[in-house]
């Protein structure tokens, strides 16, 4: 690790902006997957097009910067091209560079990989509403065996005792946060379906809360499900107050969230995905609230148990 430490000390920026690179590259692979894995089409080939079928130019295809230079639009038909493929690239980019910069090494990897699978959970729940199995249930399998390999994650490791013996600590983590993140939106379901009579959250939201505590441990399934739900409350209140300034319509304002639109002029869908929400509440877990949330539930437990 001396190499690694003089690089850094030499260059403290060569890493953070290496990560920011190699995060906007995963971002472009990501692209590819939301778009393509969906409509159950391969992501390898064929190669990058544009929608009127003209091969994309390597150069064109740079993640962020080719958007930026092409001004959004393609160069063989300028076809306007979505600004979600360069932000899908920054996002990536930066919670990549920030891993580095606000996580040990291990974490820090592993963390790459749980966000890589969130964002691509997320942009496949806004495109589709639902949540593909091999990504969650993949996911949560991912988790437990990079909780075996880096029981750091999980602050698992045990000073001056066998590796193997971390190794299970850290698995015993991972297989709690997996069964109390899906047990808790499983139970979460079952009680909106009674108290609403019909479906509030996916099956797929139930896997998703379930991988991200096989990622952070129960505590952070916990948080993802309450933190992602106020993130989320505190977001669609401006959201619903634009949607009712805009659509004038009869019954202002007080408009149920779920409600199914009767009215053709709303042509907004009124689902909302929830799993964006959950996926943002375990990102920003892993990467600022561990800490603090841990220390928080260990109060609680100390006054609980003392
Ligand atoms: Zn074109």
């Amino acid at each position: 690790m001396a190499t690694l430490e003089q690089i850094n000390s030499a260059f403290p920026a060569f890493f953070p902006a290496a990560f920011f690179m190699f995060g906007a590259c995963v971002g472009s692979f990501l692209n590819v997957c939301i778009l393509r894995i969906p409509a159950g089409r391969s992501i390898v080939r064929p190669g990058s097009r544009c929608a009127c079928g003209k091969p994309i130019a390597w150069f064109d295809n740079i993640p962020i910067l080719g958007w930026i230079l092409l001004r959004g639009r393609a160069r063989c038909c300028g076809r306007k091209i979505s600004p979600r493929y360069p932000l899908v690239e920054f996002l990536t980019a930066a919670v990549f560079c920030s891993m580095w910069i606000l996580l040990p090494p291990a974490s820090a990897g592993v963390g790459m990989l749980f966000a890589s699978i969130l964002i691509f959970c997320t942009f496949v729940d806004i495109d589709t509403m639902s949540l593909p199995d091999f990504a969650t249930v993949g996911g949560a399998l991912l988790a437990v065996a990079a909780s075996a390999l880096f029981p750091d994650i999980h602050g698992a490791r045990i000073e001056g005792a066998p590796f193997f013996a971390s190794s299970v600590a850290s698995i015993v983590s991972s297989v709690c946060g997996l069964a109390v993140g899906s047990g808790i939106l499983y139970w979460m379901r079952l009680g909106g379906e009674i108290a609403f009579g019909r479906e509030a959250m996916g099956e797929g939201d139930v896997i998703l809360v379930g991988m991200i505590g096989a990622f952070c441990g129960w505590q952070g399934a916990l948080f993802a499900v309450f933190g992602g739900s106020l993130i989320g409350a505190a977001a669609m209140v401006p959201l619903v107050a634009l949607r009712a300034a805009f659509s004038k319509g009869k019954k202002s304002g007080k408009k149920p969230r779920n409600s199914p639109s009767e009215d053709a002029s709303d042509s907004a869908p009124d689902a909302i995905p929830y799993g964006p929400w959950l996926a943002l509440g375990g990102l920003a877990y892993y990467m600022f609230f561990s800490k603090p949330v841990d220390a928080y539930f260990g109060g609680v437990a100390g006054l609980l148990f003392k």
